[in-house]
């Protein structure tokens, strides 16, 4: 492990404390997502849901309308003949969307989702290298043709980034990512100046943590542990629906989680140099040398993915090992959370028969405190697009917490 020195600093003064970074739905916020999850939904079903007044909803909904998020539907609710109409509302997809990269270790995805998390078009492509500039720049010239075969005359609102590893979405700066060598990576500002658009940047953790509270599993919402199994793996959590990221970016780095002794009698060191870590037992990479050892060889994990999808018995035996492996790191994760849900982004288990099952067993074998994780473990909503949603999902994620921030291609309001 490389040394660090830390700088001492004396601890703040209770005077000195700025307030809290936690960003809380607004009140156009809330009733943005109550007419996400209800649409088409009466204001006065909104004010029930929120627990706002009706004079105030009228309000939000009217700035909502006003900034072509919204759109008044065209049946109405209610007995005919009783006074006004209620005229419902819903979320308008047919002026807006936005734009979505997610850069992983090989390939970065570009996409187009609309304002209810639905992809409209995505490009996968490899990277050049791993140089930053090269690959954000590609990405910035990609968007264009995208959005022009794509975007039906609808206008790109904002761009999400989501990528694995430490990201500070404050800053929008890639802290570390040691898979590409990327160090305090200014993405933000590098795709901001390319692309024109405001540039939201994430975790891919986070961002699909967020993507299944806005669009996906709904018992996100009250606590939970999304577990990412790819090149990367790490982790995001959330509780009561705001996620934590920690003052260094660095929550839910488990990479390196150890997974006690039983795991792999052969395995090959990990890059810190222990053996037995998750990452290094479960990774993408770790498959493909496994597969390599059976006689199995492929050129990369999609290709072995592809075996096991169709029923070649030495890498659907691979995923399945994979599967009980991530149950162990899921049952450390369900005993130090306690969530209502923890999600595994891993495409195993939404793809292959068997892999869910070996991976509820042995969470539920191994927790302390999950008793039922037929329940509690849940594959992703999004497995097939995981990748085309993460990037996305943070831009989505800004505009469902703030849907009055100030993005250029909205009209303002006041
Ligand atoms: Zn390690």
């Amino acid at each position: 492990m490389p040394s660090r020195t830390r700088p001492r600093t004396r601890p703040p003064r209770r005077s000195e404390i700025p307030p809290s970074g936690a960003r809380r739905a607004s009140g156009t916020g809330s009733v943005l997502g109550a007419i996400l999850d209800h649409g088409p939904v009466a204001r006065s079903t909104v004010a029930r849901l929120t627990g706002l007044s009706p004079a105030s909803v009228t309000g939000h909904v009217g700035q909502l309308l006003s900034r072509g998020l919204v759109r008044e539907s065209a049946e109405t609710t209610g007995p005919r003949g009783l006074g006004r109409p209620h005229v419902p509302v819903d979320i308008d997809t047919s002026r807006f969307l936005v734009a979505g990269a997610h850069i992983a270790v090989a390939h970065s995805t570009v996409a187009l989702m609309d304002l209810r998390g639905r992809v409209v078009a995505e490009e996968r492509r490899p990277h050049p290298g791993t140089d930053p500039r090269r690959i954000l720049d590609g990405i910035a010239a990609r968007l264009g043709p995208l959005t022009t075969a794509h975007a039906d005359g609808r206008r790109v609102l904002a761009l999400g980034v989501a990528t694995g590893h430490r990201v500070d979405p404050a800053a929008g700066v890639v802290v570390e990512h040691p898979h590409l060598g990327w160090r305090a990576v200014p993405v933000r500002e590098i795709l901001a100046a390319a692309t024109g658009l405001p540039v939201h940047v994430d975790s891919h953790s986070r961002a699909l943590a967020r993507a299944e509270q806005m669009f996906g599993e709904v018992s996100t919402r009250a606590s939970t542990v999304l577990l990412f199994v790819g090149a990367v793996v790490d982790a995001a959590f959330a509780t009561a629906g705001e996620l934590h990221r920690g003052p260094r970016s660095g929550a839910g780095s488990v990479a390196h989680l150890p997974l006690g002794s039983g795991g792999s009698g052969d395995a090959e060191p990990c890059r810190c140099g222990r053996t037995g870590c998750l990452q290094s037992e479960v990774s993408e990479r770790a498959m493909i040398r496994r597969a390599a050892e059976q006689d199995l060889r492929v050129g990369t994990f999609q290709e072995l993915l592809d075996h096991a999808v169709a029923g070649e018995p030495r890498a659907v035996a691979l995923f399945r090992r994979r599967a009980r492996l991530i149950g162990r790191a899921a049952a450390l994760l369900l005993d130090m959370f306690d969530p209502q849900c923890l999600v595994v982004v891993e495409p195993g288990t939404g793809l292959i028969p068997g892999c869910l099952a070996d991976l509820r067993e042995e969470a539920g074998m191994r927790s302390w405190v999950c008793d039922d994780p037929e329940r509690t473990v849940v594959p992703s909503s999004f497995t097939g697009s995981v990748l085309s949603t993460a990037g996305g999902a943070v831009a989505l994620g800004a505009l469902y917490t703030d849907p009055l921030c100030p993005w250029p291609a909205l009209p303002a309001v006041c």
